[in-house]
């Protein structure tokens, strides 16, 4: 009998809300690069006698990426304390939520085989983080440490941790449903999604399921486990490929997997066993008695709904539609809000959406790499582009030219500064040189402007063959498209 070994996985990810204060004190946020414990008072440090107090901003953008997933946020939240010892923890125990989570029941779709495919979201909540341990050895590992210092800089800044259901069935579709879960929370300026610096961090969960080739029958499900510490997509799909082989080999041979929290090394690119799951009952979970049930108020939850932006996936459809471009292009223009403004603005101000996403995606990203700098500080405004681009479209700039304008432009010159430039580098062939030097062409070839004028030139042969006595006679230095257009309004004049 033929079988299939298929994977089920679903994802518990972090997201780092963009908050300036803590989500239960006012220390700051800011701990990447900061001096260790700096950034920490009697709530965070867990002091006895110390009462945390719930940022309402915290809960407001938990709301606005929960609503983008079309979860329904719950009237009654609730916090708890999960209890666990562990040095990065002042408290041992983490204000987390439990059954009366902030947000349940969303979906977000993800491209998968060519169509969409829908994955359920259980729950969404909120939860503070852990401080940092850092330890001695040189490698930064706990092997080999003989002693650790504790950054406590991190603790008790908020989280969304986002739960799918196990709808994912492949590695290329967990990475693919990160990168949608991170472009929106970025787009929702919820978080900076940033997974190198720790901002967005998931946990995979994975088991095998064995199913009959023929009837499709489920034979077999093995246990599963989850995978900590990838800190990019490469790295998640990486940890996945190797969980399914692991796996499957051990399944196959005929024994018997146990529940495991495994840890991705990804020098290696393999997982190895940290410790037997702990259930639910192991921490002991009981509402923090310091912190009140929260009540959501409806017209907060709509009035946040109402500010949201369109949202990404919808905006894609749009693009595609309005614009005629293709899902890759599309795909670049809007992994960021502000990029997709850009390209629009620039388009309403009359650039062809073609000609404007090629530069967009070439030029304007080029240039912001080369600055280092946001598209918001981009030196070149969308309107500015505009201008440059229409009259390539007319015909009245090559692209070589508008190129040189938009660097000068880069260089923080004004347009109008940028295009008396180029026309200076250029020589100044462009209008009266110009056409001076096509009239004089004209002049020196008499025949093949008569040939042209009784019409035996169909191909164009002729014509191309006096404009290219034009551009060497300009050593290159002219506008090609000029060049025909001034060719043949001057033999039409005769
Ligand atoms: P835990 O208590 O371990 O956090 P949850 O029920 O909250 O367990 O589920 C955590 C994650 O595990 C969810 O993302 C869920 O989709 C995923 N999950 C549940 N069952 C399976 C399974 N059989 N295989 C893979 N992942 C699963
Ligand atoms: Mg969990
Ligand atoms: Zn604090």
């Amino acid at each position: 009998m033929k079988v299939l070994w298929r994977p089920v996985i679903g994802l518990e990810i972090h997201v780092q809300l963009a908050s300036l204060s803590k989500i239960f004190c006012s220390c700051s946020t800011d701990y990447i690069g900061a001096e260790p414990n700096i950034h920490v008072c009697p709530v965070c440090l867990g002091l006895p006698g110390a009462l945390p107090v719930l940022n309402k901003r915290v809960v407001e953008l938990g709301i606005r990426a929960a609503l983008a997933l079309s979860c329904t946020i719950q009237n009654k939240t609730v916090f708890h304390r999960k209890n666990y010892f562990y040095p990065d923890l002042p408290k041992a125990y983490q204000i987390s939520q439990y059954d009366l989570p902030l947000a349940v029941e969303g979906e977000l779709f993800i491209s998968s085989g060519g169509g969409l495919k829908r994955i359920r979201i259980t729950r969404l909540h909120l939860e503070e983080d852990a401080g940092k341990l850092v330890h001695s050895a040189s490698d930064g590992r706990l092997e080999g440490s003989d002693h650790s210092f504790v950054d406590y800089n991190r603790g008790g800044v908020p989280l969304a941790e986002i739960v799918s259901e196990p709808d994912l069935s492949s590695p290329a579709e967990a990475r693919e449903y990160i990168a949608r879960i991170r472009q929106l929370v970025r787009h929702l300026g919820v978080s900076d999604g940033d997974m190198e610096r720790g901002s967005l961090r998931v946990d995979a969960n994975i088991s095998m399921k064995k199913t009959s080739g023929d009837t499709g029958e489920v034979l077999l499900w093995g246990e599963r486990a989850e995978i900590k510490n990838m800190n990019s997509l490469k790295a998640v799909e990486r940890a996945l490929d190797y969980e399914i082989r692991r796996q499957t080999n051990l399944l196959a041979e005929g024994q018997t997997l146990f529940r495991q929290t495994r840890h991705w090394n990804d020098a290696e690119g393999v997982t190895t066993a940290m410790r037997s799951k702990e259930g639910a009952d192991d921490y002991r979970y009981f509402p923090d008695p310091d912190i009140p049930p929260i009540f959501i108020p409806e017209s907060l939850t709509e009035s946040i709904r109402a500010s949201l932006p369109e949202l990404p996936w919808i905006r894609e459809e749009r693009f595609r539609k309005e614009y005629a471009l293709p899902l890759a292009d599309i795909e670049i223009l809007t992994e960021s809000l502000p990029l997709a403004e850009y390209f629009e603005e620039c388009v309403r101000k009359g650039a062809s959406p073609v000609r404007c996403s090629n530069w967009v995606r070439t030029e304007v990203l080029r240039g912001m790499r080369e600055k280092g700098c946001s598209i918001e500080a981009f030196p070149v405004s969308p309107e500015d582009l505009a201008e440059l681009l229409i009259p390539i479209e007319k015909g009245e700039f090559s692209t070589t030219v508008a190129r040189e304008v938009f660097n000068s432009m880069l260089e923080g010159r004004s347009l109008a500064e940028s295009i008396e430039a180029a026309d200076a580098a250029s020589g100044g062939l462009s209008g009266s040189a110009l056409e001076d030097m096509v009239r004089s062409v004209l002049a020196s070839q008499p025949d093949v402007a008569a040939e042209i004028l009784s019409g035996r030139d169909t191909a164009g042969k002729k014509e191309k063959f006096l404009a290219g006595l034009v551009m060497r006679e300009a050593r290159g230095q002219a506008d090609p498209k000029e060049v025909a257009r001034l060719l043949s309004l001057f033999l039409k004049e005769g």
